[in-house]
């Protein structure tokens, strides 16, 4: 089988292009041609007839296809379910905000993480996402958009936050994040790329040395240990204490923040007990902290806690000077929200192709 254009970096393709002896600026010319414009042939266009012949020629251009569309009647979020050629699944959803789009890439089919609050954890995990693969996503939502919604295809900010453990796949994520910061592509600030993990420290290592700049987030849910066992068994490999001490010695940019991800889950970890313990946990780090409200699923064993207890927890927080934002849960009508993933369960309404 023919190595897939979308799994080059830049870097790949100028050694390519150097040991063919083509003219160096046929590197710029694919870059731009296949993510600034992105066009998904074989590049044609202003480029040297040998080598656009040998480009043509050596890879493979496919990328997942879209398999169904589902659009958010409440708030614009689009969810895409993406048919991989193993007939594997995965989901990709863009968030809207201001006529721009946020978009949250899956780096895995299913994940190995299984962690209790999650319906991606309970497919397991299938196997990991080609470098391909995850540019993939995003190449194919701006197209959707650039024909469906004409003159609002700009992505701004890439999470990892779909499904999967991105730091669990950490190759393929990386060589992902080369390509969307390349300056001949699509030039996504370093800023504007935000990686989530459950706290896997191999992959953290590898985070700080190998794509400086790139943000984490952390997803947190409880400061306690019983309670964080409970909800992601990956703490008990990789405690919370060494995971937080790792990230503490990480140098970060003047204007970088670890964003912390609590899950409010009702009756569980949404007590003033609770948002006491973590105010104290992160009031002298370098935090910005989500609250998101546990997002139901079908069979899931917990609650999402009312309004008035997530505006006390957000209060409480407040007293500890830690900026914290509650993510409203868009698309959850079309189960696109946090948690919401899971290939083999699609809501009813199939709106558009
Ligand atoms: N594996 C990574 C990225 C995927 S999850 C991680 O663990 O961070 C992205 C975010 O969604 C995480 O903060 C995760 O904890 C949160 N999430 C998962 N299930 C959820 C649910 N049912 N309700 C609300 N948020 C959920």
């Amino acid at each position: 089988m023919k190595q897939s254009f979308f799994d080059l970096n830049y870097s790949d393709l100028e050694t390519l292009i150097q040991q063919q002896h083509f003219h160096p600026s046929a590197a710029s010319l694919l870059f731009n041609w296949h993510y600034k414009k992105k066009e998904v042939q074989p590049c044609y266009t202003n480029i040297a007839r040998a080598a656009a012949d040998y480009f043509a020629a050596h890879f493979d251009y496919s990328l997942p296809e879209i398999d169904s569309v589902y659009e958010s009647q409440k708030d614009r979020t689009v969810k895409f379910l993406f048919k991989l050629q193993d007939q594997l699944t995965v989901e990709t959803v863009l968030i809207p905000f201001n006529q721009k789009y946020s978009i949250c890439l899956s780096s895995q089919v299913g994940c190995a993480m299984n962690c209790a609050f999650c319906f991606t954890g309970q497919q397991g995990l299938k196997r990991n996402l080609t470098t391909s693969e995850i540019v993939g996503q995003f190449i194919q939502a701006w197209r959707w958009l650039a024909e469906h919604r004409p003159g609002e295809e700009r992505i701004l900010n890439i999470v990892f936050m779909g499904q999967g453990e991105p730091l669990h796949n950490f190759d393929a994520v990386k060589k992902a994040c080369e390509i969307f910061l390349a300056q001949h592509g699509t030039s996504i600030g370093v800023q504007k790329i935000t990686i989530s993990t459950a706290g896997y420290i191999p992959g953290l290592q590898r985070w700080s040395e190998e794509i400086p700049g790139v943000n984490l987030a952390l997803s947190l849910h409880s400061p306690l240990t019983a309670k964080r066992n409970e909800l992601i068994p990956l703490n008990k490999k990789y405690p919370l204490a060494e995971v937080l001490a790792y990230i503490d010695q990480i140098p970060l940019n003047k204007k970088q923040f670890v964003t912390y991800e609590y899950i409010l889950i009702k009756d569980f970890n949404d007590s003033p007990e609770d948002a006491a313990h973590l105010g104290r946990l992160l009031s002298d780090r370098p935090a910005y902290i989500n609250l998101i409200p546990f997002n139901a699923f079908p069979g899931a064993q917990y609650q999402p806690p009312s309004t008035a207890t997530v505006a006390a927890f957000k209060a409480h927080l407040d007293t500890y000077n830690i900026p914290t934002l509650i993510r409203d849960a868009k698309g959850d009508d079309v189960l696109a929200a946090c948690g919401q993933l899971n290939s083999k369960y699609q809501s009813s309404e199939r709106v558009t192709r």
